[in-house]
């Protein structure tokens, strides 16, 4: 049954402990962005949970003006908690502030009422999400996005189309297609052909951006696994894992999408429930991990919610449960890597990621200043508060430049397609790719698949 936030307390109030757990301290304010950025204490994580504070008490409205600019500039990112001494789950009142103020007539913009349209009406039917991403596709593909670009007719436009059509343009392979397999090849122990199962055999997690956009990234993941004797099945029922609804403020949405990826990976086909779920996608990743809490007063789902984020983890944390190979030397440019904000406090899995670099002898790797902190991608936020957002890409793109590096690696779709998008709109040379795309390369050139291939 389903648990419905059915006023404007509730979602709070439901959160008090973890409000109350702020002592104020303010060592939390260096990490915030937006603090950085604005040096409004109400735009810092301390001030945000005083606000959230006064909310729960009575003493502001939850439709404030104050309230909900301040709420909907915090980027989500999480960097407040690694910070935070007294261990606040400030993600988790973050949500909760937005379950609040979506529901405000004051919050009824041309932007939110798109969004939260989309998020209802596209995004939780499987059918018109695949029709709107095959739409994106066609954009990318054709042309159309690039087009709009070079002419400046997105920029006539307007800032904000332009900027979306940078992103669409930034999910684009960043390498050129492989020769094995723009002839045509695969490898012979492709997943599909890994024959039954074993008993634990890990399920994949696609993630509807990165399956959509970014197939690429999926397909090697499930090469890399292989090679690693660990071949994985996809069931076809998964679905969004929710983290745009859960970032909304649209809880149920949310859970909806949570219900069914949680009977959707309820047995493996050889009926082990318990086999791992491995994402590629920080973003997806912390949300599927987060399942047990957004579900915990579901009495029909709470405890296998809670076994569910139990199972997941990133690919790198994956490899590195494999002691996986080491590839060759892919003879890159210089190379630097930005970790994921929901990798790194969400999953605790950005070391694991980083990790897959490792793997190649010799890389031409240069440290990137700043790599924990945000992008100013943080979902539909770049779209929502663009001002603020440009300020963070700005001071990450310098970082960027300043480490020489013309090649980043970043495991998530969103940061991908944020960085790529903000370096192509400043000139700045950069090619952005999955560090699993790097290692699939890698292994590429160590022969690990040419072994196997046959034609198709
Ligand atoms: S989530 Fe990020 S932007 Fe929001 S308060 Fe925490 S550090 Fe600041
Ligand atoms: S969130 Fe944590 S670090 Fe920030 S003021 Fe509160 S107790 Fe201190």
């Amino acid at each position: 049954m389903a648990v419905e936030i059915s006023n404007l307390s509730t979602a709070l109030a439901h959160e008090e402990e973890k409000i109350l757990a702020c002592v104020h301290c303010g060592l939390c304010l260096e990490a915030c962005p937006t603090y950085v950025a604005t040096a409004d204490e109400n735009d810092g994580p301390r001030g945000r949970i005083y606000l959230m504070r006064a909310v729960k008490e009575g003493r502001l409205k939850s439709d404030s003006p104050t309230f909900e600019t301040h709420i909907d500039r915090c980027l989500g990112c999480r960097a407040c908690e690694a910070a935070c001494p007294a261990g606040v789950q400030y993600g988790l009142l973050l949500e909760a502030a937005r379950a609040e103020i979506s529901k405000s007539p004051a919050k009824q913009t041309w932007v939110y009422r798109i969004l939260h349209f989309v998020l209802r009406h596209v995004w939780l039917q499987p059918g018109r999400l695949r029709f709107a991403f095959g739409f994106a596709r066609l954009m990318r593909d054709s042309g159309f996005a690039k087009f709009m670009l070079r002419t400046g007719i997105a920029r006539g436009m307007s800032p904000r189309f332009e900027f979306a059509m940078a992103l669409l343009e930034g999910s684009r392979a960043a390498t050129k297609p492989r020769g094995e397999q723009s002839a045509g090849k695969m490898p012979a122990n492709r997943p599909q052909d890994a024959g039954a199962p074993t008993a634990g055999a890990p399920m994949l997690f696609k993630g509807c951006v990165t399956e959509s956009l970014f197939k690429r990234v999926n397909d090697a993941t499930q090469r890399v696994l292989t090679v690693n004797g660990c071949a994985t099945q996809s069931p076809e029922s998964q679905v969004c894992c929710g983290a745009l609804h859960a970032h909304a403020g649209d809880l149920e949405g949310a859970r909806k999408l949570a219900r069914q990826n949680i009977d959707a990976f309820a047995k493996g086909s050889n009926g082990d429930d318990a086999a791992p779920i491995i994402t590629n996608a920080g973003g997806c990743g912390a949300m599927l991990v987060s399942y047990g809490h957004l579900l915990a007063d579901d009495p029909n789902y709470a405890e296998r919610a809670k076994e569910f984020s139990e199972r997941v983890r990133d690919v790198g944390q994956q490899l590195h449960a494999l002691a996986f190979r080491n590839g060759a030397s892919i003879d890159y440019e210089r190379t630097t890597y930005d970790a994921s904000c929901h990798l790194q406090h969400g999953q605790h899995a950005a070391d694991a990621s980083l990790g897959m670099l490792w793997a190649m002898p010799d890389l031409n790797f240069a440290l990137l200043t700043g790599s924990d902190v945000c992008c100013g991608g943080a979902g539909v936020y770049n779209m929502l508060e663009p001002e603020l957002s440009q300020e963070v890409l700005i001071e990450k793109l310098k970082h960027i430049n300043e480490s020489g590096a013309v090649v980043l690696a970043t495991a998530n779709p969103g940061c991908h397609m944020q960085i790529a998008a903000g370096a192509a709109l400043a000139g700045v040379k950069l090619k952005v790719v999955h560090p699993v795309e790097l290692l699939d390369e890698s292994y590429r050139r160590a022969g690990f698949y040419e072994k196997q291939t046959v034609e198709i």
